[in-house]
Order: C-alpha cells, then sequence, then structure tokens
C-alpha cells in the first residue's frame, strides 16, 4: 500500500511565546549531542516565510508574487507558499514538475528562463504551463515550433547602472534598442505576445533599480501595443532582499515601486502585475548549524609573543576553526552568490581573537570567513549562522563525501493554526502522540523509539492527508 506524505507533517508546532533562535538551536544541539552525533543542521523557522508572504501582502499589494524557486526548492517551504497563494517561477521541467506535485495550478507558474530546452517547452506545453519569457530570436522561432499558443513575456536588459549582488546583464534580456526588431519577429511567427518583464539583478542594492526599470518596462510595453499585441501582463523580476542586514529594505523598495508602478501602471488600466521573489521569502527563514570539528592556533606576532603569557593587542594568538559544513556545501552562496557569511557562538567571555573559519573539504578554496573577532572556542563547540536560507542548500555538493546538513522545521502555533485552521484539530492529535516522549530523551533512547516516533509521525500524516482533502 502506497501512502502519500504531506511534506509539512514534518514541521515542529513550538508553543507560543516562541523561544529565540539561539535558543532553538541549543536545544536541538543537546537532542543532537545525547544521540552521539555531531553533524551539521539547520533549523527552519516556516513561520518567517509566512511573515515575509503577508508583508508582501501589505507593502506590495498590487503585485503577485512567484517564488523563485532556483534559490530554495526545498518542498515544505514551497508547500507552505503553495498553500498560502503564491505563484512560482520556474527555470526547468523539473523545477515545473516540483511545483505541478504541490498541486499548483498552471496559471500560478510562470516558465522564466529565457534560453530553454527544447523538450521543456514540450513538457510545459503538455501540462499548460503557458506563460513563458523569451529575449532572443531564436527561442521564438524554437516556441513556434512546440508550442505557438504560449503566452510570452518579453524579457527586457535594465540598463541602467545600479548596484546589485549579481549581475545578470551579461547573460540576459533584450536591449531596449532591439525590442521593435524582437517584437517584430513575434508579430511574423504569429505569436502571442503578452507581457513584459525584467530582473534587476539577483540581490538588488537600490531601490531605484525597480522604479528605472519600471520605467524602461514602460516604453518596451508601448512598442508592443503599437505593433498590436494585446499587453495584460507585467513581471518585475526578484532581487528583493531577504536578510535584516541588507543594505536596502523591502519596504523602501515597496514604496519606490508602488510610486512607479502607479505613475507608469496605474490600476485602472487592469495590467496584471506580478514578481519573482526568491531569497526575500527564504534566506531570513534558515539559520545553520556547524559543529568545530578542528582547530589551529598560529601566532600572529610571534617575535613579540615570545615568553608573553597574558594577552595583549599585539601578541594576540589568532584562531582557524574548520567547521563541518563549507563552501561545496551550504556556503555555495559565498562563491556563486557573493554572500558574507556571519558566525555567532556561544559564549560568555568578554575576549575576542582574530579568527577564520574553514569548511570540511581538502580544497584551499573552502574557506567561509577569512577574517573575524570570536571568543576562543574549543573543537566539539558549535557555532551558527543565520540567514542562510537562499541559494544555499539549493546548491550544496556533496563534494569529499561531506554530508548536507539535515533540517528542522519548526514553526509557531499560533501562525501554523492560522494558516491551517481546519488542520488544527489533526495537528493536535500530532503533537499529543509526540509529546508523550519528550524530545531530548527521546532522542537519547536510540533508535527504537526513533523509529516509533517516525511512525507516529506517518500516522499523523494520513490524518493530515484526510483532513486536507
Ligand atoms: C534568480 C532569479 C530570480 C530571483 O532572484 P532573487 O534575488 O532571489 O529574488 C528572479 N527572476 C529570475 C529571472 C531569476 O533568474
Amino acid at each position: 500500500m502506497k501512502h502519500k506524505f504531506s511534506p509539512i507533517s514534518s514541521v515542529e508546532i513550538i508553543a507560543d511565546p516562541m523561544p529565540c533562535m539561539t535558543q532553538l538551536i541549543q536545544d536541538k544541539i543537546v537532542a543532537l549531542e545525547a544521540r552521539g552525533s555531531e553533524d551539521a543542521f539547520c533549523v527552519c523557522d516556516v513561520g518567517d516565510v509566512v511573515k515575509k508572504y503577508r508583508a508582501w501582502k501589505e507593502l506590495l499589494p498590487r503585485v503577485e508574487p512567484f517564488y523563485a524557486c532556483k534559490c530554495n526548492t526545498d518542498e515544505v517551504v514551497v508547500k507552505t507558499l503553495a498553500d498560502l497563494g503564491a505563484g512560482f517561477d520556474c527555470a526547468s521541467k523539473g523545477e515545473i514538475s516540483l511545483i505541478l506535485k504541490q498541486g499548483v495550478p498552471p496559471e500560478r507558474i510562470i516558465y522564466a528562463n529565457p534560453c530553454k530546452q527544447k523538450s521543456f517547452i514540450k513538457y510545459a506545453a503538455k501540462h499548460n504551463v503557458d506563460m513563458m519569457t523569451f529575449d532572443n530570436e531564436m527561442e521564438l522561432v524554437k516556441i513556434k515550433e512546440v508550442y505557438p499558443n504560449a503566452k510570452l513575456v518579453l524579457r527586457i536588459l535594465p540598463t541602467s547602472q545600479v548596484k546589485v549582488q549579481c549581475q545578470l546583464g551579461n547573460k540576459f534580456g533584450c536591449h531596449p534598442t532591439n525590442v521593435s526588431k524582437l517584437v517584430a519577429k513575434a508579430k511574423e511567427l504569429e505569436l502571442d505576445v503578452m507581457g513584459i518583464s525584467f530582473h534587476c539583478g539577483s540581490g538588488v542594492q537600490e531601490a531605484r533599480a525597480f522604479s528605472l526599470a519600471v520605467k524602461q518596462a514602460y516604453d518596451a510595453w508601448q512598442i508592443c501595443v503599437q505593433m498590436g499585441f494585446n499587453m495584460t501582463l507585467l513581471d518585475i523580476g526578484g532581487g528583493f532582499p531577504g536578510q535584516k542586514s541588507a543594505p536596502i529594505s523591502f519596504p523602501e523598495i515597496a514604496t519606490i515601486l508602488n510610486d512607479a508602478l502607479d505613475t507608469y501602471f496605474p490600476p485602472e488600466k487592469g495590467v496584471r502585475i506580478i514578481s519573482e521573489p526568491g531569497r526575500y521569502f527564504v534566506a531570513s527563514a534558515y539559520t545553520l548549524a556547524a559543529n568545530i570539528i578542528a582547530k589551529r592556533t598560529v601566532s600572529r606576532d610571534s617575535s613579540d609573543a615570545d615568553g608573553c603569557s597574558e594577552v595583549t593587542k599585539n601578541d594576540e594568538p589568532s584562531h582557524m576553526y574548520y567547521v563541518n559544513d563549507g563552501v561545496y556545501g551550504s556556503f555555495n552562496c559565498i562563491l556563486y552568490d557573493h554572500a558574507h557569511a556571519e558566525a555567532h557562538v556561544f559564549s560568555d567571555s568578554p575576549l575576542r581573537f582574530t579568527s577564520s573559519v574553514w569548511g570540511p573539504t581538502c580544497d584551499g578554496l573552502d574557506c567561509i570567513i577569512k577574517e573575524c573577532r570570536l571568543p576562543e572556542m574549543e573543537v566539539g563547540q558549535w557555532m551558527y549562522f543565520p540567514d542562510m536560507g537562499a541559494y544555499t542548500i539549493a546548491a550544496g555538493s556533496t563534494f569529499n563525501g561531506m554530508p548536507r546538513p539535515s533540517i528542522n522545521y519548526i514553526c509557531s502555533q499560533d501562525i501554523w493554526d492560522e494558516i491551517y485552521p481546519e488542520h488544527c484539530s489533526a495537528k493536535r492529535r500530532c503533537e499529543s502522540v509526540s509529546s508523550e516522549m519528550d524530545y531530548p530523551s527521546m532522542m537519547a533512547a536510540g533508535p527504537d523509539v526513533m523509529s516509533l516516533r517516525h511512525a507516529a509521525n506517518s500516522i499523523s500524516c494520513i490524518e493530515d492527508e484526510l483532513v486536507l482533502a
């Protein structure tokens, strides 16, 4: 007999008030160590994703978010956003299939990759995912051949020079001077161009990037209208910041963006406006904890340090810490996304030492933090890193045989009950099953109790399914 488990059944519901993330991480560490494990792990706060969705609805009420799932394809995150009503930006057959599997209707998917594999377009056609972007003539020829009824969205290249974390203009987007020629080709092929899109770049660092791009989208829109296309959709792409420490805040962007949208695409025009936020939804939801597996202390100024036992500013040692996740794993964001990791430790010591943090592989490139100030730590202790949800686990490898971190999903009771009100009774049953086995002691008790808990969870999963159906 086959059981279909709902991914959200793996979420641990935490009674309010929910403890702070530092406390939650510490609790997980206690449970893990009791089991004899020192493996790196993540805590994913599903409630944080929900809060982001709500903030979006409040601050950008005219814009429907289509989550760019390449950022983090975690099924719990995807399912949560799907249940909240979000749409999805997919870039491949695999991503489209993942989203359809969550029960998302094809109208809530945009195939937002301007350069698509032909068989993937066929797959989109077969599943009625008809909205897709293009930015070159050859793509139009290909689409004409395999999906002539597709609803096409022209991706333009935002040309203003603004700061972004990852530039994309070298790869995608139709330059404004080429718009006329390209849409003329679409007309000639009798294709249905119905929208304009842009993507300012990943991790936008100046809010005016969006207002300038909206103006440019308007210009391209006018060209399409003059050519006789029935234009109905504006797609403002992604790039919205996902963590508090970002150079600009989401509310700042929203203010400037709402102004630009009201100027160029006022509500009475009835244009459907969508966006493709990725990091915005997931960056701050994940905190990664890694174990210090090795340590090396190097003297910063060995001649001065000679015979000196007290730490002074000049002769303090510097510590190199090796932790069990690195740039080949979750910290690939440092290489690919130009991200900066921030190490936190559990320590009461007021002393800080120059430190560096390294990943576990044998490659010298595997450096997480070149230099930071940390209290002295020992092998076996833990570090944790906030804002680890975007472009982290999605592209992490197991190079050198290093495992990927496990993920612990949590959500505060209040938020969970609000998003799944019809679910409350089933979930409470699930809780009563697991609370009979107090969490840390259950972990300590070994595999038998573990499999019991697993079985108990499976029962509640089936209940989840029933209640959802
Ligand atoms: C990656 C990508 C996004 C998401 O970017 P974020 O910075 O994560 O918001 C959106 N649209 C397109 C076309 C992308 O390639």
